[in-house]
């Protein structure tokens, strides 16, 4: 009879259920099986825990049929009879996901099964008016959380994504010229005190790449390169099935590397960089005296997509820069798999195909006979998609729910 053998007890279940309800956080669905392998806990100990937590409301099994779209859409086909997926209930709390793209803000909330419960998007010049985006997200991030119609007591986190060199550990923008209307402003502190809530700030590359692996073209793929090809053009790295985010949070800033020296003046002071030769805004500047002067990014797919050979041509050849300098990060990171997302892969295979060519043609053997080259599947939905993988990731569930039963 030990004086401390019960406690001793107690406090080891109370660590394996967070251990457990932290597994689930994480990955926002999993089998039995895979919470075992997860936790390293043995399987009768996973259903035992996981009868008690069902008991408490705190989990709940996941009906495939009641899957949101984008997981329908996301998730990898599974062979024969798929095991019964766990998930946390919707009781265990919600997160909040704010993207920043180069011309609107997007907004969603989703409860830990990554379901999507609402979502706003609105049109705003982001780059040259940073008060003024903000304004709009915490409007939008107002919306989403009525539509949801949950307390905002139920709220863990908010990711947001920034289409700069972000300092992840600051929460801002690194000073320089790429995002000039952005300069010396504090986007996580000032959106974590309008909002009540943490913030998670990282840059938007690497929030479509960590929901490509995660729930799009590269579901469990441990070295990827992610290409955004948008208005600019950026890079999220995936290595070791982890983002990489380099000393200060600038890896993967592959719009920015020469690939012209005589080349135009760009945005962050240099010449000839990757996204002046092929990101979107360079595939509208090259068809202005053909289609003219204001020419949008969205008229050009339009044009691509019935045919225009000159809209078709402008993009084929930015697909061939952009190969160039994919090449170069193939031989330095030998990636299985290559997605390319942004607005500019709705061209499919008008740009992927040139891309692809210059890769085998550039990269050496080995390594571009090891890299798969596909178009994400999320769409303009991935980098929202990303800041709610980052922020139900960040949160921390398991302390409060493992705590107390919850109300129903
Ligand atoms: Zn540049």
């Amino acid at each position: 009879m030990s004086p401390v053998g019960s406690g001793s007890l107690e406090s080891l279940r109370e660590r394996n259920r967070r251990q457990l309800l932290d597994a689930l956080r994480r990955r926002g669905s999993a089998s039995r099986a895979d919470l075992a392998r997860l936790t390293g806990l043995s399987r009768s100990t996973v259903s035992t825990l996981v009868s008690d937590l069902q008991a408490h409301g705190l989990v709940v099994e996941q009906d495939a049929r009641a899957g949101s779209e984008s997981e329908a859409e996301g998730r990898a086909p599974q062979q024969g009879r798929p095991p019964t997926l766990l998930t946390l209930d919707r009781s265990a709390g919600l997160v909040l996901g704010i993207d920043f793209g180069h011309e609107m803000v997007h907004v969603a909330i989703a409860d830990l099964s990554r379901t999507i419960l609402a979502e706003r998007t609105q049109a705003i010049d982001v780059d040259n008016s940073a008060a003024r985006s903000i304004d709009v997200a915490v409007a939008l991030a107002d919306e989403v959380i009525a539509a949801a119609d949950v307390g905002s007591d139920r709220l863990l986190g908010v990711g947001v994504g920034l289409s700069g060199p972000i300092d992840v550990a600051a929460g801002t923008v690194h000073t320089g010229k790429i995002l000039p209307g952005w300069a010396g402003v504090r986007p996580a502190e000032e959106l974590a005190a309008r909002l009540g809530l943490h913030v998670h700030l990282d840059n938007d590359a690497n929030l479509g790449a960590l929901a490509e692996v995660t729930l799009g073209a590269g579901v469990g793929a441990r070295d990827a390169i992610y290409l955004m090809v948008s208005g600019g053009v950026g890079a999220g790295l995936i290595l070791g099935g982890e983002l990489y985010r380099g000393t200060g949070g600038t890896a993967g800033e592959l719009g920015h590397v020469l690939v012209d020296e005589s080349g135009p003046i760009c945005r962050c002071g240099n010449r000839g960089c990757l996204e002046m030769m092929a990101g979107g805004r360079a595939i509208t500047t090259l068809l202005r005296d053909s289609h003219g002067d204001d020419i949008t990014l969205d008229e050009v797919m339009a044009l691509a997509a019935d045919g225009d050979s000159g809209a078709r041509r402008a993009i084929a050849d930015a697909g061939r820069v952009l190969g160039r300098s994919i090449a170069a990060l193939v031989n330095a990171f030998n990636p299985e798999l290559v997605i390319v997302g942004g607005a500019v892969s709705a061209a499919g295979d008008v740009l992927l195909d040139p891309l692809q060519e210059a890769v085998h043609r550039y990269a050496i053997p080995s390594a571009a006979a090891d890299v798969r080259i596909t178009r994400g599947v999320l769409g303009e939905r991935a980098e929202v998609l990303g800041a709610l993988e980052l922020a139900a990731r960040q949160s921390d569930v398991a302390a409060p729910a493992a705590s107390a039963p919850v109300k129903r």
